[in-house]
């Protein structure tokens, strides 16, 4: 049986949007890897430092054969080719790609923590993720519809489609 796997996408350079679409058309791509949803693209104020442009984000899920440190590696590699640059900690870049959730895995491992470890404090991942899985259970931190981050899911903008 394959993993379900969640992933938060972002972007806030170069054209966030493009490379957000982009960027969840390459997953599917993945060795062992099959795209299965995708929520709406969002608009969110950057984590850490303001002066920067706002963020495009988004969640995709994914079903999966490869393991989680092994998909993380497929991931840090998808944005290597996006020629993430990284300036500093929690500064701008072209993509930004987190694996949130795998199963109910929870993992505390120097490269990779499950869920990941921000996932209850922000909106722009706790709101789409809802959409996907309105009633999905969190180890360790319990239903989706009940996280921090919705008091401040105010802050969200939901994007039109692309056409
Ligand atoms: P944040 O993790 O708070 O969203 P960030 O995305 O800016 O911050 P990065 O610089 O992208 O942080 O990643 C730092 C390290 O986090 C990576 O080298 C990776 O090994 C580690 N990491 C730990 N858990 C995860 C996870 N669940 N998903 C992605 N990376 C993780
Ligand atoms: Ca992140
Ligand atoms: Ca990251």
């Amino acid at each position: 049986m394959p993993s379900l796997a969640y992933i938060g996408l972002g972007s806030n350079l170069d054209d966030p949007r493009g490379h957000v679409e982009r960027a969840i058309a390459e997953l599917d791509g993945l060795p062992l890897t099959r795209l299965t949803a995708t929520s709406r693209r969002y608009a969110s104020r950057p984590v850490g430092p303001q002066d920067q442009p706002d963020f495009i984000n988004a969640v995709a899920r994914v079903e999966t054969r490869l393991s989680p440190l092994a998909l993380l590696d497929q991931l840090q590699a998808l944005e290597q080719r996006h020629a993430r640059v990284r300036r500093r900690h929690w500064g701008p870049r072209t993509l930004d790609l987190d694996l949130l959730l795998y199963d109910d895995r929870r993992l505390e491992h120097p490269r990779l923590r499950l869920p990941h470890p921000e996932l209850a404090a922000r909106a722009f991942v706790v709101v789409p993720l809802h959409e996907l899985a309105p009633r999905l259970e969190l180890p360790g931190f319990g239903p989706v519809a009940a996280l921090p981050a919705w008091q401040s899911a105010g802050d969200l903008r939901a994007l039109l489609p692309e056409r």
